[in-house]
């Protein structure tokens, strides 16, 4: 009961990558950027069973962003085409590869750095891979001409993906989807079926991981602008709940997010974001057990999953070593009480 597990991305240690900062540059090259992306990953899985994480990952430390690292090894993308492109409805601008041709997956992206992750740790593993809407928000297009066409031509290549992986022992496949909470009615209109033909056949737990982002000024400047109460998950929930979809990560911790509002993923697991993802100081265990309290009225306990926010990739690594440390000793202190 109250399993806890984390969005999916940590920092990158300074020998890795440049610290803090989202599309930080690799430290090394080649065989020995490789040695230093898996003596991360041992790290984050060591740091994460000693803290009592129960569903791990890799920290994400074999690509430099979650999305970018999966399309890179994408046929039909010009990475030499960049174009300015407005994310997340215009929230930040990023210079975006472009599709120039249909897409398609030579070969497999994850499979050597899951067969590694999975070889290192007994746990319960979970792997994320960046949703077809999310991808669509986050590369520019002068092939498809429709975002939902485009959609389904990367929900197959993420598909076969994710069989590959499931193969080589994963637990849970996460699609990444911080889009949902920007197109609400693309969501009901094709962002589910999309994400349905992503999960086609997967044998394992599937969920999909919606936030408000990073903790990085541009996501924090416009969560100033969405007032008291956020209620972009009600448009959206009563569809995932006729999803497909096996459980739904969400954002909960300092968050204006009605609590409420997991009543309408009754039939789902709820990951509930139990320690935000700012830089500025870690949350006590008390303070992570009294949001997942907070949330017990909402949501069964045997579908209740504590988790992060979000990822943690921009932030301190000592700061988020503390978070992962609090998030486990809060659930335990909750399940003591149970
Ligand atoms: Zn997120």
């Amino acid at each position: 009961m109250l399993e806890t597990t984390i969005a999916g991305s940590l920092p990158k240690p300074a020998w890795l990558a440049e610290p803090d900062k989202l599309w930080a540059s690799w430290r090394a090259q080649g065989e020995e950027l490789e040695q230093f992306k898996r003596r991360s990953a041992t790290e984050w899985l060591k740091h994460q069973e000693e803290a009592g994480i129960d569903i791990v990952t890799n920290g994400e430390q074999f690509r430099v962003h979650f999305v970018h690292g999966f399309l890179e090894h994408i046929d039909g993308i010009d990475w030499n085409k960049k174009t300015p492109m407005g994310i997340r409805d215009n929230r930040y601008t990023v210079q975006v590869p472009t599709v120039t041709g249909p897409v398609s997956r030579p070969q497999s992206v994850h499979l050597y750095e899951v067969r590694f992750t999975r070889s290192q740790t007994d746990r319960k593993l979970k792997f994320t891979l960046p949703g077809p809407m999310t991808i669509c928000d986050t590369i520019a297009d002068v092939h498809y001409g429709s975002r939902p066409e485009m959609a389904m031509a990367f929900a197959k290549i993420l598909n076969d993906e994710a069989r590959e992986l499931v193969a080589a022992g994963v637990d849970v496949i996460q699609f990444d989807e911080p889009a949902f909470n920007v197109f609400m009615s693309d969501v009901k209109q094709w962002g589910i079926d999309a994400l349905h033909r992503a999960i086609d056949g997967l044998s394992c737990t599937t969920a999909v991981h919606i936030c408000y982002g990073y903790g990085i000024e541009e996501n924090l400047s416009w969560k100033r602008t969405l007032g008291n109460e956020w209620r972009q998950y009600e448009e959206i929930f009563p569809a995932l709940n006729a999803s497909r979809i096996g459980q739904i990560s969400l954002e909960c911790a300092d968050s204006r997010v009605p609590l409420s509002l997991m009543r309408l993923l009754k039939d789902k697991d709820v990951l509930v974001g139990s320690v935000a993802v700012t830089a500025d100081g870690v949350e006590t265990p008390e303070q992570v057990a009294a949001t997942i309290r907070a949330a017990i009225p909402y949501v069964d306990v045997e579908r209740l999953y504590p988790c992060t926010n979000c990822g943690m990739a921009p932030i301190p690594y000592s700061v988020a070593l503390g978070k992962l440390q609090s998030l486990a000793a809060g659930a335990a202190l909750v399940r003591t009480q149970l």
